[in-house]
């Protein structure tokens, strides 16, 4: 199965010039390469980049009308958007994101033949208290309540601990998860990690931890970096 390396630029650039030519850098970086490159970008800049594939940072559960600020699997799959990001931890946090929401939009996902990439993760509190596993369990049992076709499922494990702290997880500990989430899916299903990934750790998540890719936040907006990542698990 080919890896697949997500650049999840969050609220990021703040221009338009700036994201063609970040976006730019990627495309000629990448070239070549054999993983799979998905680019993540604002709503705003997915009609204005084009050369690699695209996926939307979220997506809403309705077909359309009287939802303000709403956007569909209709919209992003006129534009040629191919996955939807569902259930990151800012959206859960920020957007009150529940499992339940999370599952209708993995659904309508699906509807357009999107593919997803499923976030999951424990926070902090959560892991002290030693609920790790019954969280991951929560999430991916509600989340994915209903789904059959696993295999267009991507799940990312990212700790939210790990995201935007440079306090990436341990290589054993992400085995763990792993191991654990391999249980709720199936076998073609690939499992990403994210939480600070740079180029100096990224190879072993691959090599050592059993991933199958990586959700990128922070270091997918340098281009340089970005690339020694995907190169580093070529
Ligand atoms: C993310 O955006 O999901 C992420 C993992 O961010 P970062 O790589 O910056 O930790």
């Amino acid at each position: 199965m080919k890896n697949l390396i997500v650049a999840n630029w969050k609220m990021n650039p703040n221009s338009q010039k700036e994201a063609k030519e970040i976006f730019n850098a990627i495309r000629e970086g990448v070239r070549g390469l054999s993983a799979e490159v998905v680019v993540c970008p604002p709503f705003v800049y997915l009609a204005g980049l084009k050369g690699l594939t695209l996926g939307a940072q979220n997506i809403f559960y309705r077909e359309g009308g009287a939802l303000t600020s709403g956007v569909s699997g209709a919209m992003l799959k006129d534009l040629g958007v191919e996955y939807a990001t569902i259930g990151h931890s800012e959206s859960r946090r920020y957007l009150k994101e529940t499992d339940e929401i999370v599952n209708l939009k993995t659904k309508e996902a699906f509807k357009y033949g999107l593919k997803v990439i499923f976030c999951v993760g424990e926070t902090v509190e959560e892991r002290d208290a030693g609920k790790k596993n019954e969280v991951l369990e929560r999430q991916l049992k509600i989340g994915l309540a209903g789904i059959e076709n696993l295999e267009n499922i991507n799940i990312a494990y990212e700790p939210v601990w790990a995201i935007g702290t440079g306090n990436n997880c341990s290589i054993e500990e992400t085995k763990e998860s792993i191991d654990f989430i391999r249980k709720f899916v199936k076998p073609a299903t690939r499992i990403l990690y994210g939480g600070s990934v740079k180029s100096e750790n990224s190879g072993a998540y691959i090599k050592d931890a059993g991933a199958n890719g990586l959700l990128v936040g922070g270091a997918s907006l340098n281009p340089e970096e970005f690339i020694k990542i995907i190169k580093s698990i070529d």
